[in-house]
């Protein structure tokens, strides 16, 4: 498993990079991560979490489960999920933006900023895979909670790219924890 590129992002972190095909993202953390995926040959081709859940026909993906785009293409898989033991990564909440949060910088500007490179505006970044966000569905009234869990020690979510991509991260300020760690960012080789 050869390093091509490892990023530290401070807890108000954001970042966006490249990613081959075949290549594969380790994202180590405590708490919530916002990620979102752009084909790197479209940059319209984007993430989507409802083709997501119904591709998988599940509401939390699982080791095998991909991610899919709103053009029906599969742009990343679960390999490894060290999250799963504490609680599920988040597909129903969207992405926190400033609006929301009092003013503050949230996901959705830390994107903005990430991406400008790739002159993404805010309009364009779609909600996102809320990873090491727990959140509780009560299936039979519907209803949704967020319920943070910070694991100890760290754990990894690993995810492989199934076409060239661009990748931005966010850790969610809404739900990081106090005292927290930097997130940890790897792209390797397989
Ligand atoms: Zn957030």
């Amino acid at each position: 498993m050869t390093s091509i590129a490892e990023i530290e992002l401070s807890p108000k972190g954001g970042a966006a990079f490249q990613m081959r095909a075949g290549h594969s993202l380790r994202i180590t953390a405590r708490s919530g991560v916002s990620l979102v995926a752009f084909n790197a040959a479209d940059l319209g081709e984007r993430f989507d979490q409802a083709r997501t859940k119904v591709y998988n026909m599940k509401l939390w993906l699982d080791v095998g489960d991909k991610l899919f785009s709103k053009l029906n293409n599969p742009m990343m898989v679960v390999i490894e999920d060290g999250f799963r033991p504490y609680g599920r990564h988040d597909l129903q909440l969207g992405l926190c933006s400033s609006e929301g949060e009092g003013g503050r910088t949230a996901c959705l500007e830390s994107l903005v900023e990430a991406l400008a490179p790739w002159n993404i505006p805010a309009h364009s970044i779609p909600m996102s895979l809320n990873a090491f966000q727990n959140c509780n569905v009560n299936v039979a009234s519907g209803e949704i909670a967020p319920a943070p869990v910070h694991p100890q020690p760290l754990v990894t979510l690993v995810l492989r790219a199934e076409m060239d991509l661009v990748v931005a991260v966010a850790v969610c300020q809404s739900l990081v924890a106090a005292n927290a760690p930097p997130v940890l960012l790897a792209v390797t080789e397989g």
